[in-house]
């Protein structure tokens, strides 16, 4: 077999990677940076079956393309392909609106909706000389990492992570031969998880005490709802808002694919949801308000902030901010440019690590727990710290667009 990155080899974000039977190809993930203007992948060559390991857009953001270029079945966990059209219709609407260029349209994310095809956790799929399953990756709900074996067993992962978190347990080893995993958080960990959920509801209690909001810029996918989950003990007033809000909502279909389902059910129907400018004012006078984007480069956020920007309130990150977005200039500079204009946050602004990605010794227990004789680690900038702790086996560190035997 022939494997070859399109994107995400040597780092975090436009995930692709072809996989070469000889026979077929094979394309795991397809994404594109959501940067301004967005960063793509190489084009994919023609392919037999694209498999989509979750519903971020470094992993799904390039799928339309393939629209009018092949045609090939998307497989997906239901939940995948339920959130993926949200977020892949907000992309062509943010690059219409922002005068982008993107190598599709909104008639490409609708012909591609057409070619998804739903696989679930322990399903086998076969292709003539070859078996693939999925399975839960922990990440977010409905992850999954694909088994592929022929005359040899692959294994890759997409995002992992090992910790059990409110809404999915921690994800599992799988026994393969070849192992494909991502590196973001190489050389890197986490604070403890409990310590994290304490100080960030502590913060929001001093905030609400003064009088003042917290404003929760989350990620649509996953973020927003376990954070919903880290308040569930709380009697906050808690808002949400934005494209958080709706896959929060989509995400009320996947029961199986959730854990502690009952709990999410309850929690949703405890909060308060933004339907129009009325609730937005409303939300104002609430304690919590949870909305997109993460990065604040768009979406209700920015009217948030620009209505509460003094001491009283909070402006609590929760996610990594990527280089030139909104939220990587206020962590250096303080301020965010709303509207165009280099504008000062006076709000309380702290940053908590609710990563959804494994650290450093998680990466080196899982790539151990699966009994590879290869690792190919790929989607990080930091492989290098990763590769000198692995032991016993070969690493492979594929650039982008360089083919390798495996
Ligand atoms: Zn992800």
């Amino acid at each position: 077999m022939k494997a070859r990155f399109l994107g995400g080899g040597d780092e975090v974000g436009r995930l692709g990677m072809v996989l070469s039977t000889g026979k077929y190809n094979f394309l795991f993930d397809y994404g594109l940076n959501p940067t301004k203007p967005p960063e793509f992948p190489m084009l994919a060559p023609p392919v037999d079956a694209v498999f989509i390991t979750h519903s971020h857009l470094d992993h799904i953001g390039m799928i339309p393309w393939l629209a009018k270029n092949g045609g090939a079945n998307i497989y997906a966990t239901p939940p995948t392909l339920a959130v993926a059209p949200i977020l892949l219709y907000d992309t062509v609407k943010i690059a219409n609106i922002e005068s982008n260029s993107l190598p599709y349209e909104q008639v490409d994310v609708d012909n591609i909706i057409e070619a998804f095809t739903p696989i679930n956790y322990g399903e086998i799929i076969e292709f003539k000389d070859l078996s693939v399953s999925i399975h839960s990756t922990g990440h977010l709900v409905g992850s999954g990492m694909y088994s592929i074996q022929n005359d040899r067993k692959f294994l890759f992962t997409g995002d992992i992570q090992s910790i059990d978190t409110h809404l999915l347990f921690g994800i599992k080893p799988v026994d393969t031969e070849v192992l494909f995993v991502e590196s973001t958080y190489a050389g890197k960990e986490h604070p403890p998880r409990n310590a994290v959920e304490e100080n960030f509801v502590t913060s929001i209690r001093e905030v609400v005490e003064r009088g003042g909001v917290a404003v929760v810029p989350a990620f649509a996918t996953g973020r927003a709802q376990e954070l919903l989950m880290v308040l569930e003990n709380t009697d906050f007033e808690i808002w949400i808002d934005g494209m958080a809000r709706t896959v929060s909502n989509v995400l009320l279909s996947f029961a199986r694919y959730i854990k502690n389902f009952q709990r999410y059910k309850k929690m949703l129907r405890r909060i308060r949801i933004v339907r129009n400018n009325a609730d937005r004012e409303k939300a104002l006078k609430g304690d919590v308000i949870i909305t997109t984007s993460g990065m604040l480069d768009g979406g209700p956020v920015l009217h948030y902030i620009s209505e509460l920007n003094d001491e009283k309130n909070g402006l609590f990150l929760t996610g990594y901010q990527v280089e030139d977005t909104n939220g990587r200039m206020l962590l250096e500079t303080g301020s965010i440019d709303l509207a165009g204009v280099a504008t000062k946050v006076y709000m309380n602004v702290k940053f908590f690590d609710f990563s959804a990605h494994s650290g450093h010794k998680e990466l080196l227990e899982f790539i151990e727990g699966c009994k590879p004789d290869t690792v190919v680690l790929m989607h990080g900038e930091k492989r290098e710290d990763l590769a000198k702790d692995i032991t016993n086996k070969k690493v492979i560190l594929p650039k982008n667009g360089e083919e390798f035997e495996i």
